[in-house]
C-alpha cells in the first residue's frame, strides 16, 4: 500500500490523503483549508476528481466539518462517498441554509466498527469523540499492511468514553498511524480542556446570574454543546431558543436522545437572515413544521429574562429591533482566536455600546497532548506520521517513532 498526503502535513484543515493498493485508490477526506475562499483553492491532483477514473473506489469523509469535506463541492465526477449516516443527514439539513450546497448522491453509509471491503481495501471505521457529530477514525487494511487514520478526536466531550475504549482495545499491528495534532501550538491559547459537563455548570451559573436575555454564540453543528446548553436551560428554568437552522440540524439527526422542538422549553426563532433563505427557496412547508414552537420577534422582549437565545452575528439587527437586550449577556462558545478577526470588531463594538458583557465558555474539539500520548502509546505504531497540525516538528519530542512527511510526497506504508 502506498500513500500520499496531498494536504495536511503542515496545517490544520484541508486534509486530503490518497491511498493506493494493487492499482486501486481510495481518498480519506477532501477538506477545504481553514479561512480560505472556495474559489481560491484547487482540488488536490487526484485522478478521478476532475475526470472519471474507475480506479478511484471512493472518498471516505471522517466527519462533517468543512475542513474535511468542503472541497467536495469542486468534484467534477460522482465517486462513492463513505460517510456516517448521521453526518450525511447533517450535511443535507445544512444545505437549506448554507451558501454553498454540497449534494452527495452516491453514498455508502458507514457504521462503528463494521468493516467494509472496497477492492483491495478493508475499512473499519471507529466512532470517536469530537466537536462534530458522527466522527470516525479509520483502520485501512490492504496488501498485508495496516494503517490507522485518527481523524479529529478528543476524550473530554460527551462521548469521551470512546477514546478510553480505543485505548483499552486498540487495533493491533499498526504499521502507520496518521495522528492529528491540532492542540500543539496554535491552540495554546485555549489551554483549558473542561468536560462538557463542567461547561454545563458554568452555563447554568451565568443563566442564573443574568437579569435579562442570555445570548449564546456557538456552532449550530456542535451537537455536544447544544445538549450542554439545553440541559443548563432546564436546570436554570430558562427556555432554549434555537434558530431554525440549528433546530433543523438537531431534528435531522433522528437520535431520540437529542433535544428537538417538542421537548420541554424548546422554542424556535427564525432570524431575518434565515427567513430570506426560506422565502427564496420556497421552503414554506419546512418552516411550517416548526410552527407550534415558534417564538416571534415581538415576543422576544417580554420573554427575554426567561430565554437563552442561540446567537449569530447576522442576528444583530433582529435583536436591536426587538428591543430585548436590557440586562443581557453574551456567552461566547467558540475558539477564542476567531474573535480577534477583523470582521468581528464591529460586533464587539456593538456589544460594548449595548453594555452586553462577553463570557467565554468553551472547550476544545481536539485532544490535549496528554490524551494524544495515551492514544499513540496504546496504538503503538511502527511509524507515526503527523497530520492536521501546525506543529509537526514538535511531534518527535512528544511521541515515539515519528516520521514527518511532506505534502504531495508518495511513500510506502
Ligand atoms: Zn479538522
Ligand atoms: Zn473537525
Amino acid at each position: 500500500m502506498r500513500i500520499c498526503i496531498h494536504r495536511g502535513t503542515k496545517q490544520i484543515g484541508g486534509t486530503c490523503i490518497e491511498l493506493e493498493a494493487r492499482g486501486s485508490r481510495l481518498v480519506l477526506d477532501i477538506g477545504l483549508p481553514l479561512e480560505t475562499e472556495l474559489s481560491s483553492v484547487d482540488l488536490p491532483p487526484v485522478s478521478g476528481f476532475l475526470k472519471y477514473d474507475p480506479s478511484l473506489l471512493g472518498i471516505f469523509i471522517s466527519h462533517p466539518h468543512l475542513d474535511h469535506y468542503g472541497l467536495a463541492q469542486k468534484l467534477q465526477t460522482n465517486p462513492s462517498i463513505l460517510i456516517g449516516s448521521a453526518a450525511f443527514k447533517i450535511i443535507n439539513a445544512a444545505n437549506r441554509f448554507l451558501p454553498n450546497k454540497i449534494i452527495f448522491d452516491n453514498v455508502i453509509e458507514v457504521f462503528n466498527q463494521m468493516p467494509i471491503t472496497l477492492g483491495p481495501f478493508t475499512l473499519t471505521p471507529y466512532l470517536v469523540d469530537h466537536s462534530a457529530y458522527d466522527s470516525y477514525g479509520l483502520l485501512v487494511e490492504a496488501d498485508g499492511k495496516r494503517l490507522f487514520y485518527s481523524g479529529d478526536f478528543r476524550g473530554h466531550g460527551r462521548k469521551g468514553k470512546l477514546l478510553d475504549r480505543i485505548i483499552s482495545s486498540p487495533p493491533d499491528n499498526i504499521d502507520v498511524l496518521l495522528m492529528e495534532g491540532s492542540t500543539l501550538g496554535r491552540f495554546d491559547t485555549d489551554t483549558d480542556y473542561p468536560s462538557e459537563s463542567a461547561l454545563e455548570e458554568k452555563f447554568c451559573e451565568v443563566f442564573q446570574n443574568t437579569s435579562g436575555m442570555v445570548l449564546v454564540w456557538c456552532s449550530g453543528q456542535n451537537i455536544d454543546r447544544l445538549v450542554t446548553i439545553y440541559r443548563a436551560c432546564r436546570h436554570s428554568g430558562r427556555q432554549f431558543v434555537a434558530d431554525m437552522y440549528t433546530a433543523s440540524i438537531l431534528r435531522a439527526i433522528e437520535n431520540p436522545k437529542l433535544p428537538i422542538p417538542g421537548w420541554k422549553g424548546f422554542r424556535v426563532y427564525l432570524p431575518w437572515f434565515q427567513k430570506q433563505k426560506i422565502i427564496k427557496q420556497e421552503l414554506f412547508e419546512f418552516a411550517k413544521s416548526f410552527k407550534k414552537w415558534r417564538i416571534y420577534p415581538e415576543q422576544l422582549k417580554s420573554e427575554a429574562e426567561k430565554s437563552v437565545v442561540l446567537f449569530r452575528p447576522s442576528m444583530v439587527k433582529d435583536l436591536e429591533k426587538a428591543d430585548c437586550l436590557d440586562g443581557a449577556k453574551l456567552i461566547y462558545s467558540l475558539w477564542s482566536g476567531y474573535l480577534k478577526d477583523d470582521r468581528y470588531q464591529p460586533l464587539l463594538g456593538w456589544l460594548n455600546e449595548k453594555n452586553i458583557s462577553i463570557i467565554h465558555c468553551h472547550t476544545s474539539g481536539h485532544a490535549p497532548v496528554a490524551d494524544l500520548k495515551r492514544f499513540s502509546e496504546a496504538i503503538a505504531p511502527k511509524k507515526l506520521v503527523p497530520i492536521h497540525t501546525f506543529e509537526a516538528a514538535r511531534f518527535s519530542e512528544l511521541f515515539q517513532n515519528v516520521e514527518q512527511k511532506k505534502d504531495g510526497e508518495w511513500w510506502d506504508v
